[in-house]
């Protein structure tokens, strides 16, 4: 499968599952946008190394997702955008009546708000061109719910009702909506909480990864960001262009519970 000559924004991208969707799309041949909101070397470093290793286009474009401004500005600064995947997503764990004010709106703006700033900036081009995806990347989250995470299963309920709704409205074009709901995917992030709660639990790495980390997680293995890069990819080819406001999980079983 080739994604020569379509160009890839993806949102929220200089580490994580962002920055693999981003590596797999471009070994696929898209031209990729990264986006964070810093502006460092190492960000556009990170984009010229994949552009390097996979003979692309790869550029990096600093915008602040919690800005729909900023969103829209960096649809607008990519000019293309064929394959929009709505990444950026950050997450804060407190009692609803404890849930700081600036939490609550921030993860709103950023996981659920951008999405709508950058699908609304980007579908206008995706039809003068007859051809567009739009992935979103939500959670289990958006399918079920923990206590404590309040405004993010809030957000990512958001994302998937969202992409119900944005694919009812372009049914009839060339365009697909869709979500994917990961369960725990090993990112930086993750990885940097394993020594805690090993230190936590008194367990050693694998057991605290199995019945900790991994406890709603039946298969007790982390999803990988190449594996999440392989399912927006799998939306983007010709074989998913009947699969349109859905929600594909992979969580290792979680929902199935
Ligand atoms: P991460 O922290 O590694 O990545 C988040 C990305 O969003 C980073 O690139 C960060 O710079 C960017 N970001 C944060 N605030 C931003 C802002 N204001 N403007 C622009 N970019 C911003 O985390 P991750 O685990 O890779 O998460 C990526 C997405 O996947 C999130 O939406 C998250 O909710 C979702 N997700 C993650 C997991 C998991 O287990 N890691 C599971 C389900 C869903």
């Amino acid at each position: 499968m080739s994604l020569a000559g379509k160009t890839a924004v993806i949102t929220g991208s200089n580490s994580g599952i962002g920055l693999g969707v981003a590596k797999e799309l471009a070994r696929l041949g898209a031209d990729v946008v990264l986006n964070s909101f810093s502006n460092s070397d190492a960000d556009h470093a990170l984009a010229a190394e994949i552009a390097r290793e996979h003979g692309v286009s790869a550029r990096y474009i600093q915008a602040d997702m919690s800005d729909g401004d900023a969103c829209r500005g960096l649809i607008e600064a990519a000019g293309v955008c064929d394959i929009l995947v709505n990444n950026a997503g950050i997450q804060h764990v407190a009692p609803i009546d404890e849930f700081p004010v600036d939490k609550w709106n921030a993860i709103i703006a950023i996981n659920l708000n951008s999405a709508f700033h950058t699908t609304a900036a980007a579908l206008p081009g995706m039809r003068a061109r007859g051809w567009g995806r739009v992935v979103n990347i939500a959670s289990a989250h958006g399918l079920t719910a923990s206590p404590y995470k309040s405004a993010y299963v809030a957000a990512k309920h958001g994302v998937v009702g969202m992409t119900k709704a944005v694919a009812l409205e372009t049914a009839e074009e060339p365009i697909t909506v869709n979500a994917i709901c990961p369960g725990y995917v090993l990112t930086p992030l993750v990885e940097a909480q394993i020594p805690d709660t090993m230190r936590e639990y008194d367990m050693d790495r694998d057991t605290v990864i199995r019945e900790v980390m991994l406890a709603r997680q039946p298969s007790r293995e982390f999803a990988t960001t190449a594996q999440i890069g392989g399912t927006v990819a799998f939306l983007a080819s010709d074989a998913a262009t009947q699969i349109t406001g859905t929600t594909i999980s992979v969580d290792g079983g979680w929902t199935a519970m």
